[in-house]
């Protein structure tokens, strides 16, 4: 994509949506980290149905820990991966209180250096918790960026790297979320919904989806069906 295109791509997403939000249930950095740690490999709607129960119980490191493994197993037992990822928010939280003085660290390598946490959870809580504008790259966002030319690369911090470069610094802090919304909504894996796409005109993708024939067949391949 050339320049002009990306900027009238940002602007066109930030009309439809000026201040997205991540659609994790989330108070604090604290809660925000671990929501994000539970997100890998599920839903935030998966996780959503299960944090409340966690939080009620542990919302600071302090807490955590002291609800302890076999605690947040119990709590986290509907997510995907759940024993590990029990054993890493027991884990970091004890980190964080014994390093950290209880606190999330802004810092990528004091982050990166949690159980469960890599460079794409480090990016989402820096910029979601922290306001720095890091663009974490997740499935919704790779697709997105290969098929419409945006930042065409073959891994995801190639791909980070070349976003890095291609947004306009002023689009930088909400990016992440624009460019995860329209995956999750419009550029659907599947069956990407180019008729409705607010950016079909800019996008490079050979093989976009057409008419409201393909819009409908999209849309219907999204409803779960019975049994
Ligand atoms: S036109 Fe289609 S492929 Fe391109 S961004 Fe929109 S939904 Fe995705």
């Amino acid at each position: 994509m050339k320049r002009a295109q990306i900027e009238e791509m940002f602007a066109r997403l930030q009309a439809r949506d000026p201040e997205p939000k991540t659609e994790l249930s989330y108070s604090s950095p604290f809660t925000l980290l671990v929501a994000v740690v539970l997100s890998a490999q599920a839903t935030d709607a998966g996780v959503n149905r299960a944090t409340p129960g966690l939080f009620a119980a542990a919302d600071t490191p302090e807490k955590m820990t002291a609800l302890g493994e076999a605690g947040i197993r119990d709590k986290i037992k509907t997510i995907g991966l759940f024993n590990t990822k029990a054993k890493n928010v027991f884990a970091l939280s004890r980190i964080l209180v014994e390093t950290h003085g209880g606190d999330v660290p802004r810092d990528r390598e004091a982050l990166e250096a949690l159980p469960g946490v890599g460079r794409k959870t480090a990016n989402v809580v820096l910029n979601v918790a922290f306001g720095e504008p890091t663009i974490a790259v997740d499935t919704h966002i790779f697709r997105v960026s290969n098929r419409t030319g945006l930042a065409p690369a073959k891994t995801p911090d190639a791909v980070e790297a070349k976003l890095m470069k291609a947004v306009p610094a002023k689009y930088r802090l909400y990016a992440h979320h624009w460019l995860i919304l329209h995956g999750r909504y419009t550029c659907q894996a599947r069956k990407p919904l180019c008729p409705a796409c607010i950016i079909q005109d800019l996008c490079g993708f050979k093989e976009k989806t057409k008419g409201v024939g393909d819009a409908l067949a999209a849309i219907e391949s999204l409803v779960p069906t019975a049994g």
